[in-house]
């Protein structure tokens, strides 16, 4: 069922490091070889041995209106007409830029970039600009892109400054990234205790690379308070949330809000677009207003732009979307929980607008120490049964799941009839 995947997967290999060019396409925790996409299709993968998947992932987030939308597909066409590139301003940035701080209170200027990393690499480099402190607040778990600071992990214990998880990123460069336990207030207190320095704090506010994990209403209250107290920016990773979990993402969701927002791959409707946000103040720190350097040839591309643009102005005309792509998101993550009970397997799920998560776990991981927990066998049964049945999830218990506008109620109950099908024989 897989052959001409194997194939492409062996080829891959020889000229592209893992066959890849992004680690966790590779299928490593789960083993096996990765379906090779020949296209989508509405709700569905389509890979090159014409094996159809129901597509959970959804490229990480961005598809809230499926593969191949018409409104968008147009849109795209229409502006490659034009030309690919100009590197120099185009009106569709502005547009893109309004509806974006029209929609929040917060929020008056958006500097685009070309990804997610991008973006909170810039935001933290403003909010250190901005604030002529040094440190950075990071929490475990929370995944913000692959720059040299952020790609830290826990030293001798928490609320540290952490040591690099990669080679290449030389210590000097993470001793200003102090790491916290999500989700634990003491802890991020403690971090506040060993440096007066911290020029911001960076979460997810709702974590969708540990699992899906949303942050509790108190800690995002205490992240907000020990922010004002220790004039520390608190900047909110959308890259992933941001027009998922609500037309405002997680601040449409909880009360304390953020000073600076990073967005992603989300309002490129599967373009490649990053942007970071905040108000007129410490947005007139950014180069060429003021002293904050930051810059790219391809930020704010017109295509990318225009994708976005439709995208987010099909979601503002119809915000009932929301409900409808949770009650989705609700109703399999029901389903799911009740064949995991009726088998007895230890299962826990949650919902955020069109995200969702589950754990083969015994408790509801707060945290990715407690992710750790889980039950890492059986996820790997679950992908792969599910995956042979037609049903594409992401292949890591480290990540969240998508639902789009196209999937149906009759798609979401065969996927519940399948999972029953597997979990059955656990
Ligand atoms: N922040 C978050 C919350 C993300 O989920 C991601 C990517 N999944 C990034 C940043 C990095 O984005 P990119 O892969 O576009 O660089």
């Amino acid at each position: 069922m897989f052959e001409k995947s194997i194939n492409a997967y062996e080829d891959a290999k020889k000229v592209i490091p893992g066959g890849v060019d992004s680690p966790v396409r590779a299928f490593n925790s789960v083993g096996g070889t990765p379906p090779f996409i020949a296209r989508g299709e509405g709700a569905y993968l389509i890979d090159i041995d014409g094996n159809k998947y129901l597509d959970f992932i959804q490229s990480w987030g961005p598809l809230i209106f499926g593969h191949c939308d018409k409104d968008i597909e147009e849109a795209v066409i229409r502006t490659v007409m034009d030309g690919l590139s100009f590197g120099a301003p185009s009106v569709l940035e502005t547009e893109l830029a309004r509806e974006i701080v029209e929609m929040y209170d917060n929020l008056d200027k958006v500097r685009f970039v070309s990804s997610g990393t991008e973006a909170t690499m810039s935001a933290i480099r403003l909010a250190r600009g901005v604030t002529g402190k040094n440190d950075i607040l990071k929490f475990e778990g929370c995944y913000h892109g692959h720059s040299d600071s952020l790609l830290v992990q826990a030293g001798s214990g928490m609320a540290t400054f952490g040591t690099p998880s990669s080679p290449g990123v030389p210590a000097d460069l993470t001793k200003h990234t102090l790491l916290c336990e999500y989700n634990n207030i003491e802890n991020l207190k403690k971090c506040f205790e060993q440096s007066s320095d911290i020029a911001c704090i960076i979460i997810e506010p709702i974590a969708g690379n540990m699992g899906f994990i949303p942050a509790d209403i108190e800690f995002l209250k205490a992240c907000r308070e020990i922010c004002d107290e220790n004039n520390t920016l608190l900047i909110y990773d959308e890259v992933m949330t941001g027009f998922r979990t609500s037309l405002k993402g997680t601040s449409g969701i909880v009360e304390p809000q953020a000073d600076i927002i990073t967005f992603g791959k989300v309002i490129g409707a599967g373009m490649p677009v990053g942007a970071f946000a905040s108000n007129k103040e410490i947005m007139a720190h950014l180069s060429p207003d003021g002293a904050v350097y930051q810059a790219g040839t391809l930020s704010g591309n017109p295509v990318a732009m225009a994708a976005g643009l439709t995208s987010l102005r099909k979601l503002k005309a119809n915000p009932a979307i929301y409900d409808d792509l949770n009650a989705k998101a609700v109703r399999l993550t029901t389903g799911l929980k009740e064949v995991a009970n009726k088998y007895n397997i230890p299962f826990q799920v949650n919902t955020r607008g069109s995200m969702f998560g589950f754990f083969f776990c015994d408790i509801d991981p707060k945290n990715f120490k407690e992710v750790g927990t889980c039950n890492f066998d059986r996820f790997a049964t679950f992908h792969h049964g599910m995956l042979k049945r037609g049903f594409y999830f992401a292949c890591s218990q480290y990540e969240a799941g998508f639902i789009s506008t196209v999937m149906t109620n009759e798609d979401i109950d065969a996927c519940i009839k399948a999972a029953d099908e597997i979990m059955k024989d656990m």
